[in-house]
């Protein structure tokens, strides 16, 4: 049986985070009743004129450098002409010979491995409005503008994917990198991030593509890897069985759990593109580009570089604190007010913070596209560390003040106050329960006489239990030894 290896290419319309459409100036804002968001110009009335958003064109650039893309300084709006309920203008406007912004790449982490994902390109485009589907023999299909003529990007990339987990791989890191500069907001179930994919088969050795299908609109991180896989099966079941794979559109259907033809492709010479003459070419100078990379935010690649470095993370912990960027600028506060307030060199921080907040905190996160819901401030996390730094607490009592911190929305140190939690460094006070302890337990003090020195775990054990833990362990234990020798 011939060997077949996929080749998928995958293109990603990302919505831009800008307040208003990509022509006029309607707001983005989703979750409004139908068609509360439109104008003359997104409903394409006679005689109404698009102006370009320079906002969104700016996202769209930075989008580019982010991806190391070549930024045109002159490029060209488009008209794609193709008839559908969604479409008002009878065409989508977006580019198409000059785009804003040519190749580039993304790296992906897969199986440890680094691979270079070529970016074909990245054009600017308006989205179509929405048709909303009703169901049952008297069904009709109504139409929302209020989508219509919001400000995308399409990210197409290079056909060097190899697997649907490279596939997947590469939808993540896009998707973290477009939230990080603040381009799009990642949400999914919005329709903010959608992918097609276009997947092809070929045998292995060969150079020349396959056919491909191209699937449509996969909504979820999930979907896509199931659909690719679903679709690399089908076509090597086709081609197998003698058959040829069709040039087609297919769609997921994640309720049959395979992909479903929906038509048969269009080529490009079907959207009989040509540039809007109501619209002039988009200019951007040199010294603009060079403004808008000098403002993109630290990317997450290089953050966890840094973090590596100078926090003293692992590969895996920066990965880790870097998957949203406002995990990582909580993360970053907190080390930044913990050096502030303790002596803590700047690793011994990093590293703290980091365990802490992977370990206790980010169980309280969630996370909503850019938005995340933290259960305590960035800085009270680094304040009940500094308790621990400077031996008001140990590491376990920490954990329990951070519990009534997340229930109470109290700061640690009136919790360790008001509890009574604050370690019992007062020798004279541990002193007092040893002796009292020893003095309860003759057996035990005897096996400790006869060389069984492990029994010393369980009187450590029973002055913790006297103390509520809150007894300092290494002065528990330094006590202990000295007066079991001197009995
Ligand atoms: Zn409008």
């Amino acid at each position: 049986m011939t060997a077949y290896e996929p080749v998928i290419g995958l293109e990603v319309h990302a919505q831009m985070r800008s307040r208003t459409k990509l022509f006029c100036g309607c707001p983005t804002e989703y979750g409004a009743p139908p068609n509360e968001h439109t104008c003359p110009v997104c409903l394409a009335l006679p005689g109404a004129l698009p102006v370009p958003n320079e906002k969104a064109i700016e996202l769209a650039v930075q989008a580019g450098l982010a991806l190391e893309c070549e930024v045109e300084t002159h490029s060209v709006f488009a008209r794609k002409n193709y008839f559908y309920p969604d479409l008002p203008k009878g065409y989508q406007i977006s580019q198409f010979e000059l785009p804003l912004n040519g190749a580039g790449h993304l790296d992906i982490e897969v199986d440890g491995e680094t691979k270079r994902i070529g970016i074909t390109r990245i054009h600017v485009e308006e989205d179509a409005a929405k048709n909303i589907h009703g169901t049952g023999s008297t069904a009709v299909t109504i139409v929302d503008f209020n989508r219509g003529g919001t400000p995308l990007i399409e990210i197409v990339s290079d056909p060097d994917l190899r697997s649907s987990e490279e596939a997947e791989a590469y939808l993540r890191k896009l998707r973290d990198l477009l939230m990080f500069i603040g381009v799009n907001d990642g949400n999914l179930e919005e329709g903010s991030f959608r992918c097609d994919a276009n997947v092809s088969i070929r045998p292995v050795g060969q150079e020349e593509l396959g056919t491909r299908a191209e699937l449509k609109n996969i909504n979820s991180f999930r979907f896509v890897k199931k659909a690719i896989e679903h679709e690399i099966a089908r076509q090597e079941g086709v081609l197998q069985s003698g058959g040829t794979v069709v040039q087609e559109t297919r769609t997921w259907s994640e309720a049959q759990g395979k992909t479903i033809s929906m038509r048969s492709k269009e080529e490009a010479h079907d959207y009989r593109y040509f540039p809007d003459p109501d619209l002039p070419p988009v200019v951007v100078t040199e010294e603009r580009i060079e403004e808008l990379r000098a403002a993109l935010p630290e990317l997450p690649e290089a953050k966890r570089e840094r973090w590596q470095k100078e926090l003293g993370l692992t590969e895996y912990d920066a990965g880790v604190l870097s998957g949203h960027p406002e995990i990582a600028k909580y993360f970053e506060e907190a080390t930044r007010a913990l050096l502030e307030q303790s002596g803590t060199k700047a690793k011994a921080a990093g590293k703290k913070v980091g365990n802490f907040v992977q370990a206790e905190v980010l169980r309280h996160v969630t996370t909503d596209g850019l938005e995340a819901l933290f259960p305590v401030a960035p800085t009270a996390v680094a304040e009940l560390l500094a308790c621990v730094e400077d031996g008001t607490i140990n590491g376990k009592i920490a954990k329990k003040v951070f519990a009534s911190m997340v229930e109470t929305g109290t700061g640690p140190k009136v919790i360790i106050e008001k509890q009574g939690l604050a370690q019992v460094t007062d020798t004279g006070a541990i002193e007092a329960e040893v002796s009292r302890i020893l003095e309860a337990s003759p057996a035990q003090v005897a096996q400790y006489k006869d060389g069984k020195t492990n029994v010393i775990g369980y009187f450590v054990g029973q002055v913790m239990k006297a103390t509520k833990g809150a007894a300092n362990p290494k002065a528990v234990n330094e006590i202990l030894r000295r007066l079991l020798d001197e009995r």
